[in-house]
């Protein structure tokens, strides 16, 4: 539902609704008719929550389309990410701890190599090793540029972020990579024409001309293209959109940027278990209406392939559960924010399984343990991830009813 929509049907209570977020959960058999990572995986607590709750399935964005984790999670936050898109360049910095505010310009960045007429021989410069680009990136990121403040950081590989900040900067431009070999780096173009972009693309345009004098004794990498140009999107927040004062708990950047994003405030805790993300939320139960909790390692083993170890995340965090319900929370959501399927080690479109616990709403089904198969048979059938918000509002008793 569209937050305009929503929002005159906001009735604000003193309820609490926590989103706990297993990255990449959803999963598949490595066997015909095995169990999958969650079916595998001994979840008692659950398994008693399944019980007792609702289950359904999350499209994150369209059926058979993989999300990134980005956009997977502002549909999460109730943001349908083709309605509300935030640039690759946004979200790369997001990745690696940068921040993006707005106004700001944040641009993917790759090395290259460039033969002496000054064509690109590799658009990834052989996939140049992280310890190789490392110090390649701390050249980039001396280079000074009058009149803007640019932070530049390693993502991995040949792959940076850099952001340009300063007054009346604009990220309409185009991508510099011209996808093919055997011909130069286009310059940074506008792609509308205003004032703005055009001073934006000649202040790329400069600092990719220091970037190529640093670079030019390199012999792996001695150019670099730019794309995904883009900055803060500015959606609304989640105290106007949902009238909720809201909080993650995360251990990586990237999750906290997003949050950030949709103006909820982040958490600093010591720790990485997920016994230490739910007494981090403990200790700031009293400041805040809505928690959002990454879990991310179950996406990192599902990436390597690592079936058993992923179901033993899993593990670890139904261990932990019980932290989390001593604070009882008027409504509990464990869920993903897309499939990563260990037999597939990569993200995938596979519905998401969702876990819906509001001891005093919940309409129960005939489910009893939480798995991708009960899910596909549960209670709220299979939804949009971005129905999930209003979903968790109403039964958190803060939504009134439209219309007389
Ligand atoms: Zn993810």
């Amino acid at each position: 539902m569209p937050f305009e929509e929503l929002k005159p049907l906001l009735r604000p209570n003193g309820s609490k609704i926590v989103l706990l977020v297993m990255d990449g959960l959803g999963g598949l058999p490595i066997e015909p008719n095995g169990p999958t990572e969650l079916e595998f995986a001994a979840t008692p607590n659950m398994d008693r929550l399944a019980a007792e709750g609702t289950l359904g399935q999350t499209i994150p964005i369209r059926p058979g389309i993989t999300p990134g984790s980005g956009p997977a999670h502002l549909a999460l936050f109730g943001y349908d990410p083709l309605h509300h898109p935030v640039g690759r360049g946004v979200l790369s910095a997001l990745g690696v701890g940068l921040e993006v505010r707005p106004g700001d310009v944040a641009a993917r960045g790759n090395f290259c190599t460039m033969d002496s007429e000054g064509k690109i021989t590799d658009r990834r410069a052989g996939r140049i090793p992280s310890e190789e680009s490392a110090p390649l990136v701390e050249k980039l990121a001396q280079i000074k540029i009058p009149g803007v403040e640019i932070e530049v950081r390693q993502v991995k590989e040949y792959r940076f972020v850099v952001v340009m900040r300063g007054e009346g900067l604009s990220p309409d431009l185009a991508d510099t990579d011209p996808q093919v070999t055997g011909v130069p780096p286009l310059p940074v173009k506008p792609t509308k024409d205003t004032p703005a972009a055009r001073r934006t693309a000649e202040l790329f345009n400069q600092w990719i001309a220091e970037a190529r004098k640093l670079l030019a004794d390199q012999p792996k990498a001695n150019c670099v293209t730019l794309r995904g140009f883009a900055t803060d999107p500015e959606l609304p927040k989640f105290d106007e959109s949902y009238g909720l004062k809201a909080a993650c708990v995360a251990v990586y950047p990237m999750y906290k940027g997003v949050a950030r994003l949709v103006g909820m405030d982040i958490i600093s805790f010591e720790g990485e278990n997920p016994e230490d993300e739910f007494a981090a939320v403990a200790e700031h139960w009293d400041e805040y209406d809505f928690f959002f909790v990454h879990i991310k390692k179950t996406d990192s083993k599902g990436e390597d392939g690592d079936f058993a170890g992923k179901a033993h995340i899993i593990e670890t965090v139904d261990a932990a559960l019980p932290h989390l319900l001593a604070l009882k929370p008027d409504v509990l959501m464990i869920t993903g924010d897309h499939s990563t399927p260990a037999r597939l080690r990569s993200h995938s479109w596979h519905p998401v399984p969702f876990l819906l616990w509001a001891p005093a709403s919940a309409r129960p089904d005939s489910q009893t343990r939480f798995g991708e198969t009960a899910c596909a048979q549960g209670g709220l059938g299979t939804f949009q991830a971005h129905d999930a918000m209003p979903l968790a509002l109403a039964h958190a008793l803060r939504l009134e009813k439209f219309g007389a």
